[in-house]
């Protein structure tokens, strides 16, 4: 067996198939291996035509088709597998060799994989690639952790295979060990947010208007034309307008509304509880897909609860109509902006704990092409890290300040319009309690240290002198 492909990829199902096939496509020449010999070989035969690929049946075969130092992408999934991989490869791999996982892997795996990994003189690179299908082979998103050194080598390739917006990949150097795979866990999060804050709005423009599917979605196709620009809103205004082939009904109206998880919207929310981030956003969409699959009680609820709620105050004609759709509009802007600023906090909390260094900047520039949540204003927020590299927070950068501001007004009558008429909208009510809250001079929360103090003699800081205290409640009584 001749050494002589450039990168590996073993694991050929939809997403190391295609990614495989972006590489040869870039003129790579790829070494693929699967597990099952079966996903090689029709790898090979339809896709053969496309670039250099050399298939090989065994690991060993496989390990020896690659020029030193070798780079080997794992891409099954995500858990036990990549450690059954991990432990085939170790033993033909040589000092110097790349290893890259770019499955879905939890953020402490990759720590412990490559703290493992680099004792034996390899490099370990958790990779987070973003985009799905389509993505692995017309351009992902693609967030590396590992060594510099490592990128050295491994980066140009990345970014060859990676999309492009503006002429600039969306791939970048992010950090040590598990920083690649956190930040793609983040990402995902505030997908979870995003596509938690787009259902509110077409849920309060179909309660609030009484619009059909098809309305909302030429809304959403408007809406896209400016500020809130992105793939998710697209697609919306696409599904939206979708009618199902079998009965003639828009599409969304015969979907089962209970929303599924794979798991990193939770992963996220519980690392937020770890580093004590208020990532208010994502945890509320991980919670509305959890209340939406509780059937039991949501059947005992919707049989039990009565709703007590009032007269939708938009008027008939088109002029309040069309205020109240720039309400949710303006609503829907504010509240996204609250889900970055909080995921871009999160990032900034855990790479402080792990050292891991993440410029939030070059984060926001590789999520604008590939990726489910490339948008047109992660532009802003790249130029409001770039204005100041350690902005405590994003919504206090000037432009996000204006943004947000010019739509509070709108943003409170739409959360108050929730309230009274009895529309679910966590994610948009409970980002404006963050704004409201991160805005305060001052919070109860100094009861809540009083109480402490109070049973459980926890202490307290005072305003008006440094110093912990504590106060002998009992003999106040
Ligand atoms: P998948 O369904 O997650 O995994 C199937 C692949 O894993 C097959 O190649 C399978 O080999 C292999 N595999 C499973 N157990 C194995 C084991 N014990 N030893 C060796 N190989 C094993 O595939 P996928 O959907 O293409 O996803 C691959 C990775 O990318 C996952 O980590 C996933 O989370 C991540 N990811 C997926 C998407 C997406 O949109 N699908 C997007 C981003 C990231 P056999 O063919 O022999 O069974």
């Amino acid at each position: 067996m001749t050494a002589r492909a450039q990168i590996g990829v073993t694991g050929l199902a939809v997403m190391g198939r295609n990614l495989a096939r972006n590489f040869a496509r870039h003129g790579y020449t790829v070494a693929v291996h699967n597990r099952s010999y079966a996903k090689t070989q029709s790898l090979v035969e339809e896709a053969g035509h496309e670039g250099d690929f050399v298939p090989s049946e065994s690991m060993a075969d496989f390990v020896a088709s690659l020029e030193r130092p070798r780079k080997v992408v794992i891409m099954v999934k995500a858990g036990a597998a990549t450690d059954a991989v991990i432990d085939e490869l170790l033993p033909l791999l040589e000092e110097g060799d790349i290893v890259v996982d770019a499955g879905n892997a939890h953020f402490p795996d990759t720590i412990r994989r490559e703290e493992a990994l680099s004792a034996r003189g390899l490099h370990f690179v958790g990779t987070g690639v973003s985009g799905g299908e389509e993505g692995a082979l017309l351009g992902p998103s693609i967030m590396p952790g590992g060594t510099r050194e490592s990128y050295e080598s491994l980066g140009p390739i990345l970014e060859a295979i990676s999309a492009k917006v503006d002429g600039t990949p969306c791939c970048t150097y992010v950090g040590p060990n598990g920083a690649g795979h956190f930040v793609k866990m983040v990402h995902n999060g505030i997908e979870y947010a995003d596509m938690q804050l787009i259902a509110e709005a077409y849920d309060l423009l179909k309660q609030g208007l009484g619009a059909s599917a098809a309305e909302i979605g030429q809304i959403f196709a408007e809406w896209n034309s400016g500020d809130l620009e992105s793939f998710l809103i697209e697609i919306t205004a696409d599904v939206l307008q979708h009618v199902d082939a079998e009965t003639g009904s828009a599409f969304v109206d015969i979907v089962l509304d209970q929303a599924e998880q794979k798991g990193t919207g939770r992963w996220t929310v519980q690392n937020g509880l770890d580093l004590g981030v208020p990532i208010t956003g994502i945890a509320e969409a991980t919670f509305a897909r959890a209340l939406s699959g509780s059937v039991p009680q949501r059947e005992a609820g919707h049989a039990a609860l009565p709703a007590h709620t009032q007269e939708w105050e938009i008027g008939a004609d088109d002029d309040s109509r069309a205020r109240f759709v720039e309400d949710v509009r303006l609503a829907l802007y504010a509240s996204k902006v609250v889900a970055y600023s909080q995921g871009f906090d999160q990032i900034a909390a855990a790479s402080a704990e792990n050292g891991w260094d993440i410029d939030r900047g070059a984060m926001a520039r590789i999520w604008r092409g590939g990726c489910i949540i490339r948008a047109r204003f992660l532009n802003r927020i790249t130029e409001a890290y770039e204005r100041d590299a350690n902005l405590p927070l994003l919504l206090a950068d000037e432009y996000f300040t204006n943004a947000v501001g010019n739509g509070l007004a709108a943003w409170r009558r739409v959360v108050a319009a929730a309230a009274q008429n009895g529309v679910p909208t966590p994610a948009f009510s409970s980002s404006l309690a963050y704004y409201d809250g991160v805005r305060a001079e001052r919070l109860p929360a100094a009861l809540i240290q009083a109480q402490r103090d109070f049973f459980g003699a926890h202490t307290y800081r005072r305003t008006d002198r440094e110093g912990t205290f504590h106060t002998q409640w009992s003999a106040d009584r």
